[in-house]
């Protein structure tokens, strides 16, 4: 077994032992706090931090923060700070976006696409269960929907589209913005998922009516995020109990975290430019490596090659003929990846990866990797290099136990 004493490195105080932690690349299922945004929130975790609804000094100071950071949130996509309303998350936002949109009963059915988070598809299921029209739209083999699917699954009876900004799994940017345009002329809402995108791919707020934002996937606490509604436009709460924003969505609001979250958007803002191009080298170099030392009948790309459409710091690849059960053990004890979305389980294979026919669990090993703001070169090269060694030594053994196709 090689060791790897890298930064991920903590000494023991008492027992002087060292913990050895594999290496993070899981950054689409969420990403480390900067510790910059854990400052920030510090100072609203104190021993007197205000409800934000209180009247009082406590709770006017914790009012203060909280807009401060709508107000950061609303810039980004260049909406007003009013329409922003704090969740805890882009589950909870998709939910009100879904369930809470006012239709009218003549309008009431909702297309979306195959390849959606589960927080969208398994609502909308839901939805369909209960009567409602809902209609999913195929993605190509590259998993990029195509605008005229979208305007071709839409009926009389439509009155909301539902379109992640990109995908979560295979990184796939998608053609929101001609799909909005397309939604307005027909007088369609149009409500866009951009939990993996918010801060690091520009989103024009103004051309949609709805959109989802998630705090940790940009480094910022996890169980907060946002729903920007476009004013004018009437979501009902999906929960009862409070006139906490605006009595959309009542509870508490979550102080710190929503400044936190604030803080996170500042600096991806600020950040993701410049550090966008280095990660997509990395990746880059990754996936080229892993093809010179594997061979491109092994390693399968999963999603497009094109850069321009997909999120730099995604890579998915199939391990063509490598047993998942027999292979994953060993990479976790290396690095931390997934094989499909870490909201669903992970045999039950990735509906991403069978939206688009690319090769899931029962021909290899499908392995999702999201390269992190801090990730090294050396770390990238380590990983590499271990995954060429594992795929060679699992290559061709068959599985024990047949995997299960969700
Ligand atoms: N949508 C997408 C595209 C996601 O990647 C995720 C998180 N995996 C979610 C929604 C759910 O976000 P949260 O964890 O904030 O509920």
């Amino acid at each position: 077994m090689f060791f790897y004493f890298g930064k991920n490195v903590f000494p023991c105080d008492t027992l002087s032992v060292v913990e050895v932690r594999p290496i993070y690349l899981d950054n689409h299922a969420t990403t480390p706090m900067d510790p910059r945004v854990h400052d920030a929130m510090a100072r609203y975790m104190g021993p007197c931090c205000g409800n934000a609804a209180s009247p009082h000094f406590f709770g006017e100071e914790a009012n203060e923060g909280v807009e401060r950071a709508r107000a950061i949130i609303a810039e980004t996509l260049g909406v007003p700070a009013d329409a922003i309303t704090i969740t805890s998350g882009a589950t909870e936002s998709n939910n009100m976006a879904l369930r809470g949109v006012d239709l009218p009963r003549s309008r009431s059915g909702i297309v979306t696409t195959a390849i959606e988070h589960s927080s969208v598809l398994e609502t909308a299921r839901e939805l369909a269960g209960r009567g409602g029209d809902v209609r999913v739209v195929r993605v190509d083999s590259s998993g990029i929907v195509n605008p005229d699917d979208v305007v071709r699954a839409m009926t009389p009876n439509t009155g909301l589209v539902s379109v992640m900004h990109a995908n979560n799994e295979i990184g796939t940017i998608q053609p929101v913005e001609e799909i909005a345009r397309e939604c307005r002329k027909r007088g369609i809402l149009m409500h866009v998922d951009a939990c993996q995108t918010f801060g690091k791919v520009p989103l024009r707020g103004e051309l949609f009516d709805m959109i989802s934002m998630s705090a940790h996937k940009m480094r910022g606490p996890k169980g907060v995020g946002a729903i920007y509604v476009r004013p004018g436009l009437t979501v009902r709460p999906v929960i009862y109990g409070g006139s906490q924003e605006k009595g959309m969505r009542p509870g508490t609001v979550n102080v710190p975290g929503v400044v936190g979250f604030g803080e996170a958007t500042r600096l991806v803002r600020e950040e993701w430019p410049q550090r966008a191009p280095y990660i997509r080298g990395l990746r880059n170099r990754m996936y080229n490596r892993l093809v010179d030392g594997l061979g491109e009948d092994t390693v399968i790309l999963n999603g497009t090659g094109d850069q321009n459409r997909r999120l730099p710091h995604n890579l998915n690849v199939t391990m063509l003929g490598v047993c998942p059960q027999r292979m994953r053990p060993d990479l976790n004890r290396i690095c931390a990846t997934s094989g499909a979305s870490a909201c669903r389980s992970s045999d039950a294979g990735s509906h991403v990866l069978s939206a688009i026919g690319a090769p899931d669990n029962d021909s290899g090993c499908p392995i999702r990797i999201g390269i992190g703001n801090d990730t090294s070169l050396a770390e990238i090269d380590f990983v590499t290099d271990e995954m060429i060694r594992l795929v060679s030594k699992y290559r061709g053994q068959g599985c024990p136990i047949p995997m299960r196709r969700g």
